[in-house]
């Protein structure tokens, strides 16, 4: 079945995202647009996603996730099939961010959220740095706990695969990639199977309408990872 998603989003936590974007705006906001999955992906942490799926419970499908900046400055959607699979995996993140402390009035507010929306503590540490692992140690890291893991918007100047290596490595070479504009050279450079369209969303407003469309057999987080995870050598 073809289901629509936007994989992609940013809420509170990200310093660089509205503080508009709370679990409960984002699951409502999905829902209007009448999305069948998404995935809140902040910048190297995810302590708002468990709020999130409490939020949508069994209303929507919430992909637990997180965007990881690489020591090469690459950026890496990385998705799992459970919420404890992905705390694991951001205490290590965590282990592995720089020593800077955010400085709200600069860089914007990092908010934890609970499922009501109230704010129940700032993160800390900067999250819009690199952390100390190189993108092959990430993919190693999500492979271990049978994550899927996607380059972020490989149609960016920067940030991404194509601009900070200069080339697409072997081991992404046949898996999915993550473009931010529907209409652009790269859509014609991969088959669209291969080619997974996103938001990015910052705002609510930037959040999807159902034009990105997903192959899965099941509407599952299990079988969303299958397809995120796919290698296939086509
Ligand atoms: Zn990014
Ligand atoms: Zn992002």
């Amino acid at each position: 079945m073809k289901i629509a998603v936007d994989l992609h989003i940013h809420s509170a936590l990200s310093p660089c995202a509205d503080d508009d974007m709370t679990p409960n705006n984002i699951v409502n906001m999905a829902m209007l647009k009448k999305l069948d999955a998404i995935s809140v992906t902040d910048h190297n942490s995810c302590d708002n996603v468990e709020s999130i799926l409490r939020v949508a419970d069994s209303k929507l499908i919430v992909v637990p996730g997180m965007e990881v900046q690489t020591r090469e400055e690459v950026h890496l959607l990385c998705y799992f099939t459970d919420i404890d699979r992905l705390w694991d995996f951001g205490e290590l993140i965590r282990s592995k961010l720089p020593d800077i402390t955010n400085v709200p009035e600069i860089f914007g507010n990092q908010l934890i959220m609970d499922q009501k929306d109230r704010i129940i503590g700032q993160k800390k540490e900067l999250l819009i740095s690199s952390v100390d692992l190189s993108l092959e140690e990430i993919l190693d890291e999500v492979n271990k706990r049978e994550g899927a893991l996607v380059p972020a918007h490989i149609d960016r100047p920067s940030h991404s695969v194509i601009s900070q290596l200069g080339f697409m490595p072997e081991s992404l070479r046949h898996g999915l990639v993550e473009i931010s504009r529907h209409d652009n050279q790269y859509t014609s450079m991969f088959p669209a199977e291969k080619v997974l369209y996103s938001s990015d969303a910052h705002y609510l407003w930037e959040i999807l309408e159902r034009v990105s469309f997903l192959e899965v057999d099941r509407l599952s987080i299990p079988d969303l990872i299958c397809t995120l995870a796919r290698k296939n050598d086509k």
